[in-house]
This record gives C-alpha cells, sequence and structure tokens, in this order.
C-alpha cells in the first residue's frame, strides 16, 4: 500500500515553507505574469526570471524545473497547462502537466511538492474537471515516484478549497 500523503490547503503557492517544489502555472515564455507564475516570481526575485530565459519557450503540457532562488522551495517546476478550448485534448495535455512534473520530482528524488490548479485561472479550465484529472494524474503516476512522501494541492480561495476536497473524497471513496 502507498504510503503518499495527498492534501489539498488553501493558501498561496509562493508561501509552502515545508515543501522541496512548488509548481508554477507558467506561461510558455515562462515570464513573470498574472494569478500564479506572479506570486511565483515575486516571491523568487529577478534571479528566477534569469534563469529561466535559458529553459523558454516550453511547450503545452510540458515541465522544467529551476531553483527556488528567494522562494522558501529548493526547486520551481515550471508547467505549461492547455488554454481551454484551445489546446486540445485538453484533459490529456492538463494530465501531461501533472506527469511530467512528478517525472521530474522522481529525476531530483523530492520527497514533496506542492501544485496550485493549473489552468483553471486566466486558462479558463472547469474547475471541477480540472480538480479531476489532477487528483486522477497525480493518483496514478506518484507510485512511479517513491522518494515523494506528500504532495499539497494548493487553492486560492476558500470554495476552491472545499471543491477540489469534496473531488478528492469523491476519487478516494471510487477507488
Ligand atoms: P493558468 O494560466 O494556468 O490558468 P493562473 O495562475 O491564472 O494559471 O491560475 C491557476 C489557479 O491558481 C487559479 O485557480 C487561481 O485562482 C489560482 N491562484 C492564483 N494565484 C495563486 C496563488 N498565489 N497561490 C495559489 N493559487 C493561486
Amino acid at each position: 500500500m502507498s504510503t503518499l500523503i495527498i492534501e489539498c490547503v488553501r493558501g498561496d503557492i509562493a508561501n509552502q515553507p515545508d515543501m522541496d517544489a512548488v509548481v508554477n502555472a507558467a506561461n510558455a515564455q515562462l515570464l513573470p505574469g498574472a494569478g500564479v507564475a506572479g506570486a511565483i516570481h515575486r516571491a523568487a526575485g529577478p534571479e528566477l526570471a534569469d534563469a529561466c530565459r535559458a529553459l523558454a519557450p516550453i511547450a503545452t503540457g510540458e515541465a522544467v524545473i529551476s531553483s527556488g532562488f528567494g522562494l522558501p522551495n529548493r526547486f520551481v517546476i515550471h508547467c505549461l497547462g492547455p488554454i481551454y478550448g484551445i489546446d486540445e485534448p485538453s484533459a490529456d495535455l492538463l494530465a501531461d502537466c501533472y506527469r511530467h512534473a512528478l517525472k521530474l520530482a522522481d529525476d531530483h528524488g523530492l520527497a514533496s511538492i506542492a501544485f496550485p490548479a493549473i489552468s483553471t485561472g486566466v486558462f479558463g479550465y472547469p474547475f471541477t474537471e480540472a480538480a479531476r484529472v489532477a487528483i486522477a494524474t497525480v493518483m496514478s503516476f506518484a507510485d512511479g515516484v517513491p522518494c515523494l512522501e506528500r504532495v499539497r494541492f494548493v487553492l486560492f480561495s476558500e470554495a476552491d478549497q472545499a471543491e477540489f476536497q469534496r473531488v478528492l473524497d469523491e476519487v478516494r471513496k471510487a477507488d
């Protein structure tokens, strides 16, 4: 039986000091922007944007890793989620983000990783559907990442946290 802890909390992805890595809901150029990318770049400082220049651009569904710089985390894993209604098939591309992020966690021996709800902001992915993809993908691929002890989903609002928790409970019950 897996001992992986999957949790969802209300909070700021840029303030998760007990996590080895936080995931950025990035844009293709890995530039500071609104939402998650803005919060992460603000907290990490300008060195992060400098480091990202060498890693960009990334394709939809892809993930790349950088140092955390001014963040309390060793690493930032940058994922480009699908723009809903444009990048298809959206569920597969969204799942690719989580899968590729977990692969990088495996490559770097990480014990903990925190995800935001990728694509559910500016990129317009319906929240409940995105939560199902995120949870199902983490549950099916985390077994292949033996170093991983904790996966945290960090949701920005109370309503998003409650909905994510509801989906997590639903998926667990069906498992
Ligand atoms: P995307 O472009 O992938 O849609 P966004 O950054 O616009 O990414 O939003 C992704 C999700 O993250 C949304 O649900 C949004 O409410 C949430 N969010 C925004 N800022 C933060 C933050 N600082 N910490 C955690 N979640 C955040």
